[in-house]
């Protein structure tokens, strides 16, 4: 009998005891409000905002209703609008080109390389096209920053970095997000702090800062936060910032405070799952595994391998026989989109030249999420399983 796996690819930890309690003092009191607040409360939503600041080394902070909202309020903030267009990754998740749609403007999309990361020879070509580029650090991979910064700088573009599988991640020692101008993170509970939906914004830039709170629906209540910039500099903008309300809550900023003390635990815990899928599959036949740079600390919490120049037969087999004992396997390659999209050929609001050399890689990505609920004997049995198909398929 060969083996299978039983555990489930979308089940995540619980929410902390401590996480718990503080929601259950949230609806007993009832001000779920963020600024409804009693004599000489903060209100956990600005304690999180402070806490996350903190945390991350940056001045400003603002949590909001979730990761598409705040990149879409990042976009705003740094002044794009309508019909500009907005350089970014071919390689992402649908909140990403959405985000640029509700701000009505435009996707320059670009490649992806084998590592996963955005093609900086590509962006490199591209920068004169937009003043903006959202930058998607897909599934955790993140590129040379140091790069990609010198070739914005140069090019006068305002980096936008969509952290969204990059929050406790580093490059060179410095956070993931705190290299543009603005870092967006998603606390979506399949993201690495989990309130169901949520995000939060980070930048040193005061005037974004004060546009982004505006934005998110202050209410010219902006004195009630604790990681903004002072009352004036608010004052050249509140009568001319719109409110496109996308507040969050005190009840979701409670249950992740107490998550963001623990996320070095979590890291580390993730990273130790992704090296044990990534040991058992060294070597697997047909299979080419994504080598991480030494300067980049990472956050396991999904798996990415390919299949190169393979065929597409060939690769819909493995995901099937690797379903059928039980390992849920996502395809980026799959002629129609199944549960996600992640290919900029799936969004057709938003047109896109053929980009071959980025179907290349796409159609060779294969991609598994990473819960902490799997144990590590899970992440061995796995790659157990998908070296046993790979080469069943791949060597037949
Ligand atoms: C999850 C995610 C987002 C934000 O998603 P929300 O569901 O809106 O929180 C943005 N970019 C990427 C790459 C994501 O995976």
């Amino acid at each position: 009998m060969s083996e299978t796996f039983t555990g489930s690819f979308t089940q995540q930890e619980p929410i902390p005891d401590e996480g718990i309690a503080a929601a259950l003092d949230v609806l007993r009191h009832g001000r779920l409000h963020r600024y409804n607040l009693a004599p000489g409360e903060m209100g956990e939503a600005a304690l999180l905002e402070q806490d996350f600041a903190a945390w991350i080394g940056a001045d400003y902070a603002l949590a909001v209703a979730s990761g598409g909202y705040a990149l879409a309020t990042a976009l705003r903030a740094v002044g794009v609008g309508q019909g500009d267009a907005v350089l970014c990754n071919a390689f992402t998740l649908a909140p990403v080109p959405g985000a640029i749609a509700a701000v009505g403007a435009h996707p320059v999309y670009v490649g992806v390389t084998e590592a996963l990361t955005i093609d900086l020879d590509d962006l490199a070509d591209k920068a004169g096209q937009a003043d903006v580029l959202l930058l998607s650090h897909m599934r955790g991979h993140v590129c040379d920053m140091d790069r990609l910064m010198a070739i914005c700088t140069a090019a006068g573009v305002t980096v936008i970095e969509d952290c969204a599988h990059t929050m406790g991640a580093t490059w060179r020692g410095v956070p993931s997000g705190r290299h543009g101008a603005v870092g967006c993170y998603s606390t979506q509970t399949y993201k690495h702090i989990n309130s169901g939906e949520g995000g939060l914004l980070v930048t040193d830039d005061p005037d974004i800062a004060a546009r982004a709170i505006m934005l998110s629906g202050s209410y010219m209540l902006y004195d009630r936060h604790l990681a903004a910039p002072p009352p004036e500099t608010f004052e050249a903008i509140r009568y001319d910032t719109p409110n496109i309300s996308g507040r969050m809550d005190n009840l979701r900023a409670a249950i992740l405070r107490p998550q963001l003390r623990d996320l070095a635990t979590r890291v580390a815990r993730w990273n130790a799952r992704y090296r044990a899928l990534e040991t058992g599959l060294r070597d697997a036949p047909g299979v080419t595994l994504i080598e991480r740079p030494e300067v980049e600390r990472f956050v396991g919490s999904s798996f990415q391998f390919l299949a190169l120049d393979r065929p597409s037969a060939s690769i819909r087999d493995l995901v099937a026989r690797c379903g059928a004992r039980g390992v849920e396997l996502k395809w980026f390659g799959a002629a129609e989109p199944v549960g996600f999209t992640s290919r900029y050929d799936s969004w057709r609001y938003a047109p896109a030249p053929d980009m071959p050399e980025t179907d290349r890689i796409l159609s060779a990505v294969l991609d598994m999420r990473v819960p902490l609920t799997f144990s590590l004997e899970d992440c061995a049995r796995i790659a157990r399983i998908i070296r046993a198909e790979a080469a069943a398929v791949f060597q037949a």
